[in-house]
């Protein structure tokens, strides 16, 4: 088959969904690999790049559309790249279906398969595949890059001649994936680290980095809040009570705040309140991650940085990932490349889209003038 990626389209976006290594293992599964031109200037990768890893590099979008069998992208489509799209072209990229119905019709009318990376099922054998994890480990990582740069301070500690210095006090809310890279980040720039989840299974691997895991005396809702699939669920008013006074507490303690708190389908919880951002010392840097979802942090300006009157930055950018766009793109393009191993079971350049297959049935939207979201729960675990 003939797999292609796309330049993004998305304003500022970096990243590209083909690699020039990512492509060498498409070929070994017996594809051929394609790329608008340019499609990886931003993430460091040129044409020239590309056609040495035997690449036929395409002059346009619609060229490239035109000629191959798999469409791959990074970001959601936009209506008008799906409708250039014909009937069993393939689609793979994030798509996040829950929040784009209109977008599910036009793949259904087109009668193309499209594949959303975001719904790659969460199983150990789909761990490869699992861009959302691969995205959230470097939004992680970077958090603290970002802080780092806007904190006036070192984060370790340090005996000098000319003085001695504490080390940074970081807290980061949430210990899913990205929070536990910015925890891995933070303990190895030499902060010491506080960390915090309505997850109480993730004490241990908080402490097991090397950071310190912050308890609520609160055990009944602490259990409630671990859900199926290991996701959180939405705590009870008591026990967010509980959590933000235990908040209030920290807030003028900490010199950076790092919240990465979630819950599936939902706005984000709002944790950090305006009276706790009141209340920390000027220079102090907070960054939300969970900014796109509408912040935990009450002040946070989403895709801004702003500074507040007593002197706190509060970082809401929601493009984290592409912001490394070359790694990004190395661990997206591996993530595609895995799923395409699923799909060529023969290693033939045949793609057998397997729908009794848990990984490519979980992630399949739309297939055969079907949509075909949201998938039935998987089998195995
Ligand atoms: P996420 O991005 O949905 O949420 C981030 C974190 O916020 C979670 O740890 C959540 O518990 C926490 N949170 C929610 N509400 C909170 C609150 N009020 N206060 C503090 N923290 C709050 O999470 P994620 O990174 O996608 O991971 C979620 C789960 O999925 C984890 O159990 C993880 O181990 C699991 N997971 C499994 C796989 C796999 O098996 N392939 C891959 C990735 C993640």
């Amino acid at each position: 088959m003939k797999i292609g990626a796309l330049k993004e389209s998305f304003e500022g976006e970096a990243r590209v969904a083909i690699t020039p290594s990512s492509a060498a293992h498409l070929q070994k599964l017996g594809h051929e690999a394609f790329v608008e031109s340019g499609a990886g200037i931003r993430a460091g990768f040129s044409d020239d790049d590309y056609r040495k890893a035997g690449v036929t590099v395409e002059a346009s979008a619609a060229d490239l559309i035109k000629t191959v069998d798999v469409v791959a992208k990074v970001r959601q489509p936009d209506d008008a790249e799906i409708r250039q799209m014909r009937a069993g072209q393939t689609l793979i990229s994030f798509f996040y279906p829950g929040q784009s119905g209109e977008l599910l019709e036009v793949a259904k009318g087109q009668g193309i398969t499209a594949i959303a990376m975001d719904m790659v099922p969460r199983i150990s054998r789909a761990q490869k595949m699992d861009a959302l994890s691969s995205m959230a480990n470097i939004a992680g990582y970077r958090s603290v890059i970002e802080a780092a740069n806007n904190f006036g301070r070192f984060f370790t500690g340090q005996v000098t001649a000319a003085g001695k210095v504490p080390p940074a006090k970081v807290l980061v809310v949430g210990a899913g994936v990205a929070g536990l890279a910015a925890i891995g980040t933070s303990v190895s720039l030499g902060a010491q680290v506080y960390a915090f989840d309505v997850r109480p299974e993730v004490a241990e691997q908080i402490e097991s980095m090397g950071a310190e895991f912050v308890f609520l005396d609160f055990k009944e809702a602490q259990t409630d809040g671990a859900a199926t699939g290991g996701y959180a669920a939405p705590s009870s008013p008591e026990f967010r009570e509980k959590q933000l006074e235990k908040f209030r507490e920290l807030a003028p303690q900490m010199d950076v705040v790092i919240t990465t708190a979630l819950i599936p389908g939902r706005d984000a919880p709002v944790l950090w309140t305006k009276d706790m951002v009141e209340a920390m010392k000027p220079g102090s840097v907070i960054v939300d991650l969970a900014a796109e979802k509408g912040g935990n942090c009450e002040l946070t300006v989403p895709e801004q940085r702003i500074v507040t009157d007593n002197g706190v930055v509060i970082i809401g950018y929601t493009d984290f990932p592409s912001r490394m766009g070359a790694q990004a793109s190395e661990l997206y393009g591996n993530n595609i490349r895995h799923f395409m191993a699923d799909l060529t079971p023969k290693k033939d350049g045949v793609v057998d889209h397997n729908m009794e297959d848990d990984v490519i049935r979980g992630a399949t939207v739309a297939h055969g003038g079907e949509i075909t979201f949201p998938p039935p729960p998987p089998k195995v675990a």
